[in-house]
C-alpha cells in the first residue's frame, strides 16, 4: 500500500453579513465567516490535507485569492475539482473545528455527510473550543485542522525512494 498522509490547517474572520458554511452545510449564526470564497474554513483544511498527501501544493497556488473567478466560490466544488485534478482516492479524513460559538455538535452528522460524499471516503469531524485563549477564544474566527489518507492514482509519486522488505 503506498498511502500519504497529509495535514491541513485554515483560520477565518467571523464577521456580520456573511453566511456561515462548514463542510458545504449552512449553520444558522448571526455571523459568517470572511473570505474570498465561501470561506468554508473546513473544507480549506481538508482541501489543503488531500493536496499535501499528495504533495501537489496546497489551496491558495491551486485557486489563488487574486484570482475573480473564485470570489464567493463554493469550497465544496474546489474540493471536488481538487480530487477530480489528483485523482488517486481518499482513505480517510479526521478533521477538527476551533470556535467558542455557535455549537457545531447539532449539526455534526450533516456536515460528515456532506464531505464524506465529496471525497468519497469516512470523514470524522470534530469540534473543540479554545477555552476563550486569543483571537478564536475571543470569537473572532475560526480554525480548522484536518489529516487525510490519501493513495495517490499511478502508485507512489515521483522521487520516492525504492521499496524496500522493511516497508512491508
Ligand atoms: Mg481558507
Amino acid at each position: 500500500m503506498s498511502a500519504r498522509v497529509g495535514v491541513g490547517y485554515d483560520s477565518h474572520r467571523l464577521v456580520p453579513d456573511r453566511p456561515l458554511i462548514l463542510g458545504g452545510v449552512e449553520i444558522p449564526c448571526e455571523l459568517g465567516l470572511s473570505g474570498h470564497s465561501d470561506a468554508d474554513v473546513l473544507a480549506h483544511a481538508i482541501t489543503d490535507a488531500i493536496l499535501g498527501a499528495a504533495g501537489a501544493g496546497d489551496i491558495g497556488a491551486h485557486f489563488p485569492p487574486s484570482d475573480e473567478r473564485w470570489r464567493d466560490a463554493d469550497s465544496m466544488e474546489l474540493l471536488r475539482a481538487v480530487l477530480a485534478k489528483l485523482g488517486g482516492r481518499v482513505l480517510n479524513v479526521d478533521a477538527t473545528v476551533i470556535c467558542e460559538a455557535p455549537p457545531i455538535g447539532p449539526h455534526r452528522e450533516a456536515i460528515q455527510e456532506r464531505l464524506s460524499e465529496a471525497v468519497d471516503a469516512r470523514v470524522s469531524v470534530k469540534a473543540t473550543t479554545n477555552e476563550g485563549l486569543g483571537a478564536i477564544g475571543r470569537g473572532e474566527g475560526m480554525a480548522a485542522i484536518a489529516v487525510a489518507l490519501y493513495e495517490p492514482a499511478n502508485g507512489p509519486p515521483e522521487g520516492t525512494p525504492p521499496r524496500t522488505s522493511s516497508d512491508e
